[in-house]
């Protein structure tokens, strides 16, 4: 089931849960929370859900979902940040590939991380794709800090603010993470700072 191995925010995994299932599907999305609270992995699992052939979504089993496992599926991309920010020409490159059709599914995600350090050009030049976007394309932007947009960039997406994790759910992800870790004699305490430091939860 969709989003089952992914820890808090509950109340966004039953939001994207209803977005798949009722196939209403935005063509841009911003999500925006504080670093590692997950927003990576609900990109990638809604992403991956999105594409999924099969009735039930992510299926884990269909061409899709197999090529996008294996980080293969030619409808799936990640842009990541070069150095500081991301560049026009990295977004021109994307936005060239966004009007090619879909190959394996009759949908395409791009997941922009990092996006809030996009340079004002990068912005602009996405603006358009985001305005005419085809209808096969849904574009994520994960975002820490979303007052760095355009206010024309943040108008055109949907967004949805991660939070924190709560301490008990810091304490599910380290017993996920690392399974030798008696969670009962650990405090909260410890596990926060564990976290913090040593635990990288993605996004
Ligand atoms: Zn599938």
């Amino acid at each position: 089931m969709i989003f089952k191995n992914i820890v808090g925010n509950e109340k966004n995994k039953e939001l994207l849960k209803q977005i798949i299932y009722t196939n209403n599907i935005a063509h841009s999305y911003m999500f925006v929370g504080k670093e590692s609270v997950g927003k990576f992995l609900f990109a990638k699992e809604f992403a991956k859900s999105i594409l999924c052939l099969e009735k039930e979504k992510p299926c884990n089993k269909c061409k899709s979902c197999i090529e996008f496992d294996a980080y293969n599926n030619p409808d799936f991309s990640i842009l990541n940040a070069e150095g500081n920010s991301i560049k026009i020409d990295q977004i021109r490159e994307l936005t060239k590939k966004v009007y090619e059709k879909p190959v394996v599914s009759n949908k395409k995600v791009y997941i922009i991380n990092d996006s809030d350090c996009m340079t004002k050009e990068a912005q602009n030049s996405l603006l358009k794709t985001l305005e005419e976007p085809p209808e096969y394309v849904t574009i994520i932007l994960i975002a820490s800090n979303d007052n760095l947009f355009l206010p024309t960039i943040k108008s055109r997406c949907t967004k949805i603010i991660f939070n924190k994790l709560t301490n008990s759910e810091l304490a599910e992800v380290l017993k996920k993470e690392y399974e030798y870790v008696d969670i009962d004699d650990i405090t909260f305490k410890i596990a926060d700072r564990k976290c913090k430091k040593s635990i990288k939860i993605k996004g």
